[in-house]
């Protein structure tokens, strides 16, 4: 093991890396902070605090989180603020943790943890830590850090194809969204060195007018990079030792700014890569993510428009073959290709739950487990009455009652890109589907007729309903045709959470046609664009 890495040192008090107030605060108590990757402002020595900033842990509404280790134990402290902070590192100096304040938890465990201890009964606890070992616990630039936890595994082409079988691609962003990447891959191989290796981790649905309070988005892939972006780049680096690849690219959203800087730094200590890592920036629409739509925007253009797929092949780059895999499918593959990891566990899945709640959560499930287990990670703002399930074209319900797994959610009409938005017993069902077929509308590409005009025509439909005519079989024809014929996913998608609502609270519709709300919330239609 790498003597730089936290998992060797006696004390170490880790504090978000986002707030230098306390890191201040925690050297005032005795700590010296040491960020690793050649940037420590000063190495502690063996008998120190360490003060480790490290990225998020997925459960914000426990930011700042702040965790001590010393011997075989770790406390964590939810919403710390500088003065706790000062006197837990005190504390930690004299050997102790957990003495002050009122931690959240206790967590005992071995000697120097090299990933999360979970922390039962509490958000930090939900789930499995696997994919998520070092969100929260490791420095994002220190390559030590992740090397402790068993990355940077020495793979052969046998260890990665190894490691894929029987992988799914996660996310809409992933060219083999819900399919085995296997195949892909394959084809990949058959470029024999001249194929390239793309890592969307856009996954940004957020444009201003649509997201309301900007919480209803999937962060998945965006939180990866910002809290482990090593174990990211591990899966892309071992995609490329597979396919031989020319290119390694990131391609990341450019309003996640965080995220952008620390896959930058991360790829500059990256030990020994196949080759050098791209970070590539893309527009903050919820388009941009689509597949060839983030091959678009590597290449520069400025013109979005996804492109048809043609059987058999891959996606091209700048002329050559492209594996696309969103962050999460990479990061996956990683865990998998680690030797005590294949053929060891159930896939995990990330969820990310978001809408009516005090704050939003990422958490890790077994895809045997219920969805309802991820709201155990946050706070309900309002009584819980559905929840969109799949991302900004989620399908809605009113139960939570089905396994993470893709086929599960998709027997269930409901999307698996990994988001749970909550919607909470004041809001109107008729409305919030009306406004994301407005956002279908807006933000199309314009490349397809079923897309184009028929999120245009879906958006006056569904207004139609505010002046009593519901037009149900109008309706579900419109959706049939969107689903069945537009050119990429964003217009298959985007028919999902009109039909799941008309399926699951077809009340409120024919409400709404007899000139009431039963949520109160709304009786202004949706506008439509002209
Ligand atoms: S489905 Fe929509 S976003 Fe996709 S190509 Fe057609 S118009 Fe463009």
């Amino acid at each position: 093991m790498d003597d730089s890495s936290l998992a060797e040192r006696q004390g170490v008090l880790r504090i978000p890396a986002d707030r230098a107030d306390l890191a201040e605060a925690a050297e005032a108590g005795g700590g010296t902070v040491d960020d690793g990757g050649g940037q420590a402002d000063d190495v502690p020595g063996e008998d120190e605090v360490t003060v480790a900033r490290v990225g998020p842990t997925g459960i914000a509404a426990l930011d700042p989180l702040v965790s001590a280790t010393s011997g075989g134990g770790t406390a964590f402290y939810a919403n710390a603020d500088p003065d706790l902070v000062t006197e837990i590192a005190a504390d930690l100096v004299e050997g102790s943790v957990g003495v002050v304040g009122e931690p959240l938890a206790v967590a005992g465990h071995a000697l120097g943890p090299a990933t999360f201890p979970l922390a039962p009964a509490t958000p930090l606890g939900v789930g499995n830590r696997r994919v998520l070992g070092g969100a929260g616990w490791h420095r994002p630039a220190e390559p030590a850090d992740h090397d402790a936890a068993g990355g940077f595994v020495d793979a052969t082409l046998e260890d990665v194809v190894s490691g894929a079988d029987g992988l799914q691609g996660r996310g809409w962003g992933d060219w083999c969204q819900d399919a085995d990447v296997t195949p892909a891959l394959d084809r990949a191989r058959d470029a024999f060195g001249e194929a390239a290796v793309v890592v969307n981790a856009h996954g940004v649905g957020m444009e201003a007018g649509h997201s309301g309070d900007g919480t209803d988005r999937s962060t998945a892939d965006a939180f990866l990079l910002e809290s482990v972006p090593f174990a990211v780049l591990e899966g892309a680096d071992l995609l490329a030792t597979a396919v031989d690849a020319e290119r390694v690219v990131v391609y990341v959203s450019e309003a996640d700014e965080t995220a952008v800087e620390r896959v930058r730094t991360a790829g500059e200590n990256y030990p020994d890569p196949v080759t050098p890592f791209e970070v590539v920036t893309g527009p903050a629409v919820h388009r941009a993510t689509e597949p060839t739509m983030a091959l678009e925007a590597i290449e520069g253009n400025h013109r979005l428009e996804a492109r048809l797929r043609r059987p058999g092949e891959l996606p091209t780059l700048d002329g050559t073959p492209a594996l696309v895999h969103t962050a999460r499918t990479v990061a996956h593959l990683g865990r998998r290709v680690r030797a005590e990891d294949v053929g060891g566990h159930t896939a995990t899945r990330l969820v990310t739950v978001s809408g009516d709640v005090e704050a939003p959560a990422t958490v890790e499930l077994s895809e045997t487990a219920s969805l309802d287990a991820a709201l155990d990670a946050v706070s309900l703002a309002d009584e819980f009455k559905a929840a969109a399930v799949g991302g900004r074209f989620g399908g809605l319900t009113d139960s939570l009652d089905v396994s993470c797994s893709p086929s599960s959610l998709a027997a269930g009409g409901l999307g698996t890109e990994g988001a749970v938005e909550v919607l909470g017993e004041d809001r109107c069902l008729v409305e919030f589907v009306g406004r994301r077929a407005q956002l279908a509308a807006d933000t199309n590409c314009g490349r397809c007729v079923p897309c184009r005009e028929g999120a245009t025509q879906l958006t006056e439909l569904l207004r139609d309903i505010y002046d009593g005519d519901y037009d149900e079989d109008g309706i579900a024809e419109l959706l049939r045709v969107m689903d069945g014929s537009s050119v990429c996913a964003f217009g298959v998608e985007a028919a999902r959470p009109a039909r799941t609502a008309m399926e699951e609270f077809d009340a409120e519709f024919d409400a709404h046609a007899e000139g009431r709300c039963p949520a109160g919330a709304c009786f202004e239609p949706a506008e439509v664009p002209q």
